[in-house]
């Protein structure tokens, strides 16, 4: 039965679990982790099941990230296309109100849509759950 990234982890549970992620990162043979903590009583698998967690754990974080620049990308957008409404006026050309107008509601449209229903706190939080399971 696969173990998952919760309780039952042994690295993750282990006050070196810091040091040992460091070492899966930089490829380190289970072999040698293994022999570097005695006390730990791990095994290949141990160490096989935690370098997935740490490859899960970085695609969560890779895709919360994405998700935080969009958000932010999105924002200066809004609040640039808002800042040049402001500024137009009666004389100001038609096309002008149009493309800000319709760039300003557009990027207010995708905010929506990413952040719809739940929060990005909420998102990751569902995420990282589903890999503690
Ligand atoms: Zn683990």
């Amino acid at each position: 039965m696969p173990e998952n990234h919760n309780g039952k982890c042994k690295t993750r549970r282990s006050p070196y679990r810091k040091k040992i992620d460091e070492l899966i990162l930089e490829g380190v043979s289970s072999t040698k982790i293994i022999k570097e903590f005695p006390e730990l009583n791990l095994n290949r698998t141990n160490i096989h099941n935690h370098k997935n967690h740490i490859t899960l754990l970085q695609n969560t974080n890779d895709r919360v990230n994405k998700t935080i620049d969009s958000l932010n990308a999105l924002d200066n957008v809004i609040a640039q296309s808002y800042n040049n409404l402001g500024k137009l006026n009666t004389l100001s050309p038609p096309r002008a109100v149009e493309v800000w107008s319709n760039l300003f509601l557009r990027a207010i449209r995708l905010k929506h849509e990413i952040t719809e229903f739940k929060s990005i706190e909420e998102r990751l939080e569902d995420l990282l759950n589903k890999i503690r399971r």
